[in-house]
């Protein structure tokens, strides 16, 4: 499962393995794939957090 991509900053073709994060030739971070992961890791962190918030709800509420 791998395709051609184009990196939006130098416009060079490369072969996009599904985890690649930032562009081989230019060194460009794709801004979409970093912002999901980040936004998963922003869901997994309240997730986890979220007894605590409501310990804290319940404390100061
Ligand atoms: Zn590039």
């Amino acid at each position: 499962m791998s395709s051609l991509r184009e990196c939006p900053s130098c416009a060079l073709e490369f072969e996009d393995t599904g985890d690649v994060t930032e562009c081989p030739y230019c060194g460009y971070e794709f801004p979409q794939r970093t912002a999901s992961v980040r936004w998963v890791a922003w869901l997994l962190a309240l997730l986890l957090l979220w007894p605590a918030i409501k310990g804290l709800m319940y404390l100061f509420g």
